[in-house]
């Protein structure tokens, strides 16, 4: 930009004053367009703004028609305006009427410039309008007025985005506030209503226009190399990465961050008037908004890198937290977040948490433990949201559907608001059942039990009103541990979740690492099966030190009462054999030392892998008492991933097999005496439980939330009828592969509630 126009530096200051003056937005807007056309010495300046519906309107202009003003409209796409928003690039001709988009508005009276100038509005890669100057003559913009008219579309993009411009339009026909409704997996059951809380705030860029550039630079350089050297210690530590960091991710960061075009470009940036975060600010945007428009998954993986790089920039430029402000946190909060490590989670006060909006991470992560334990509903991943949410927008997830909706219309806010209402009232109707025992129509008493792993779940068992723990997943503590929890603290974890069940058994479970169940400190090793894999009881074996540490962490929690230990996945009779005399061993042990002993030691045996299906007499009369993990039980019977969606849902739990193998297991149990739970999640689904009590179990263990509509099917079943109807099913040789439909007919022409 030549110096005698007074740069951007000088417009910049001129726009400044204008944002501060008290005057409507519409005369703001209109003064804005003046300036910048007298500071670029353009006959015409315009801004256009991107509406809810794609359309761009014109919103101000100096030496276009002013009549035109709000009337004038057209596609993203159409027009060289439309082109501009569509590609998101800034476009500079010396003869506009020569390119093949130019389209021509009579009512503005543009034919009588030549050349042309614009530049998207951009904020966070997305664009918000269009900003423009037009020149009679045929003339050349050079590099660095194309430059000044980008740095001037930032002050505009705040400007829009402050929501001044809601005086002028109702704010839900601005692009920026469109509602919009993604779409992700379903990971936690529930609804959630509320606002927006970023997991990773945005970096709020307060001062754009820089007084001294030598200073900017100087911090511009500053901040640059006190990140390469937190980057550097990261990589060294790679133990000690935080949530979601990976090694891979941070060599990319350390590249990119010595990458002298990357540098080059924030530098110009600054001398164009802006300050270092602004700079910043600015060089990211262009390059999300290219990169956005990337089809390419590895393009697209880049770019989360280069907002990773900005974002470290920023937050070291302006000392804002990396984190969202805990203190300050909305009573209903749904916490956004790109990942998150489980942890994380826990910080944020669960009374005011409603929800989590996972942009990378599904079902399986650990995160999603968490967030089952906390019982708030969840999806993921859901792409693309980070984008175009903020903290405090208004949002809407469904935790069935995996659908996350924001900003939502007046209809459907009103339609999940119903749902929630809904859902709320038989939660209430369950929790009035907590102290009714669960005994069918016809006298049988069925025990429900609860799954825990975390302490957080502990004040579930006298909410729900369930029996016991009834499988306690020792693994989360050690997937939430930042190192191996050492005896000691193994020992008091353990004995606080006694202490939290003080009258009600607690069944522990030993390590079920391995496979997807991963310890972030652990090396991990590459396996090409990992399912059939070094995993649970065979990892205990092998390394029999850490499984006899942890039992002997549980015997002494135990003390003076009675102690119930499970062993997973164990595949023959011999396995159970070793994982006993190991116990054993460890109660010899404390009593030689004379530690306070528990008053018994009950140890079972996790009926999940097929073999054992033909050991189960054998097994039923070793253990002291059978639990059978269908959730693996099945995937192992049928040879499909349980987490794999594409073979998952091909085989149902409620086929001719599985009934038959479950009901040989409980049989088992009958002849041996020893008692069997099932404690996999089709326990804790009301048509399944039905089926299960049908082939004779007694015992269920599930998550909590379960526990009300399973008890609420048993009050309502006659449980003689169901045994007759589920035998004279499995009795037929129709081959059909699975009793669902039927066994479904069967409990709704019964009012069954399932
Ligand atoms: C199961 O496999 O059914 C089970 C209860 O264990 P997990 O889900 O922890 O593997
Ligand atoms: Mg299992």
């Amino acid at each position: 930009m030549r110096s005698a126009l007074g740069g951007p530096r000088l417009l910049l200051r001129r726009l400044r004053e204008i944002s501060a003056e008290s005057v409507s937005a519409q005369t703001r807007l209109d003064k804005i367009v003046i300036q910048i056309a007298a500071n670029m010495v353009a006959e015409v300046c315009s801004v256009y703004v991107l509406r809810a519906d794609q359309r761009l309107e014109l919103y101000a202009t100096e030496g276009l028609n002013r009549e035109a003003v709000h009337l004038t409209t057209m596609h993203t796409g159409e027009g060289l305006v439309g082109l501009i928003a569509k590609s998101a690039e800034p476009l500079a001709l010396s003869e506009a009427q020569d390119h093949p988009a130019f389209s021509y508005k009579p009512e503005t009276g543009e034919e009588a410039y030549h050349s042309f100038l614009g530049v998207p509005i951009l904020r966070g890669g997305n664009t918000l309008g269009v900003l423009v100057v037009q020149n009679k003559v045929r003339r050349v913009y050079s590099e660095e007025e194309i430059e000044a008219l980008q740095t001037t579309a930032m002050l505009l993009a705040e400007l829009i985005a402050s929501g001044e411009l809601q005086a002028i339009q109702d704010p839900r026909d601005l692009a920026l506030y469109r509602p919009a409704s993604l779409k992700g997996a379903p990971i936690v059951e529930g609804i959630g209503l509320g606002h927006v809380l970023l997991h990773e705030p945005r970096v709020v860029v307060k001062q754009l226009i820089a007084e001294d550039i030598s200073g900017e630079l100087a911090r511009l350089e500053q901040a640059i190399d006190a990140m390469r050297i937190t980057i550097d210690e990261l990589v060294a530590h790679g133990d000690r990465m935080g949530a979601g960091e990976h090694r891979d991710v941070l060599e990319t960061v350390r590249m990119v961050a010595n990458d002298r075009g990357w540098v080059r470009r924030l530098q110009e940036a600054v001398m164009s008037g802006l300050t270092a975060e602004a700079a910043v600010e600015r060089v990211q945007n262009d390059a999300r908004a290219r990169m956005q428009r990337q089809t390419d998954p590895y393009l697209r993986d880049r770019l989360h890198d280069l907002d990773d790089i900005a974002n470290r920039l920023l937050h070291q430029l302006t000392g804002q937290s990396y984190v969202a402000d805990r203190s300050s946190m909305p009573d209903n909060a749904i916490i956004v977040a790109r990942t998150m490590g489980p942890a994380a989670l826990l910080d944020y006060d669960p009374k005011r948490l409603r929800g989590l909006v996972l942009e990378e991470g599904g079902p399986t992560s650990h995160v999603a433990i968490v967030a089952r334990a906390l019982g708030i509903p969840a999806v993921g991943p859901v792409s693309g949201i980070i984008d175009i949410v903020d903290t405090g927008d208004p949002i809407i997830i469904d935790g069935s559907t995996g659908e996350a909706h924001v900003r939502p219309q007046p209809d459907v806010q009103s339609a999940y608001a119903e749902k929630a209402r809904l859902r709320a009232r038989r939660q209430e109707q369950y929790a009035r059942l907590r102290e009714v025992p669960a005994i069918t129509k016809d006298g049988v008493e069925i025990k429900l039990h609860m799954n825990a792993g975390l302490a957080i779940d502990m004040p579930h068992l006298a909410e729900t009103g369930a029996g016991s723990i009834g499988l306690f997943r020792t693994e989360l503590q050690f997937m939430l541990a930042p190192r191996f929890p050492r005896m000691e603290e193994q020992r008091r974890f353990y004995k606080d979740v006694l202490d939290a069940a003080p009258d009600q058994p607690v069944t522990f479970r030993t390590l079920d690492i391995g496979s997807d169940k991963i310890l972030p400190y652990m090396i991990k090793i590459e396996e090409e099966n990992p399912a059939l894999g070094w995993r649970a009881i065979r990892i205990g074996l092998d390394r029999p030190a850490l499984l006899r540490m942890q039992i002997r962490a549980m015997l002494k929690a135990g003390a003076g009462r009675d102690l119930r230990i499970m062993f997973p996945m164990i595949a023959n009779v011999a396995e159970f054999e070793e994982a006993k005399k190991i116990a054993l061993g460890e109660l010899d042990h404390i009593k030689k030392w004379k530690y306070p002993p528990p008053s018994a030691l009950h140890l079972g045996a996790m009926i999940e892998v097929p073999s054992i299906l033909w050991e189960i007499d054998l097994i039923a009369q070793r253990a002291d008492f059978l639990s059978v993990g269908s959730n693996d039980l099945v995937q192992y019977m049928y040879a499909a991933d349980r987490d794999n969606t594409r073979v998952s849902k091909r085989y149902d739990n409620l086929s001719p097999p599985v009934l038959r193998a479950l009901e040989r297991v409980v049989h088992a149990g009958l002849r041996a005496n020893t008692p069997v739970t099932l404690c996999g999640e089709m326990g804790g689904r009301p048509l399944e439980a039905l089926a299960l009590i049908a082939l004779g179990y007694r015992s269920l263990s599930m998550s909590p939330a379960s526990i009300g509509p399973v008890k609420s099917m048993i009050l309502n079943l006659n449980l003689d009828e169901a045994q007759i109807y589920l035998a004279t099913l499995l009795a037929s040789d129709d081959g059909a592969p699975s009793v669902r439909e039927r066994l479904r007919d069967f409990a709704l022409t019964r009012e069954i509630p399932v």
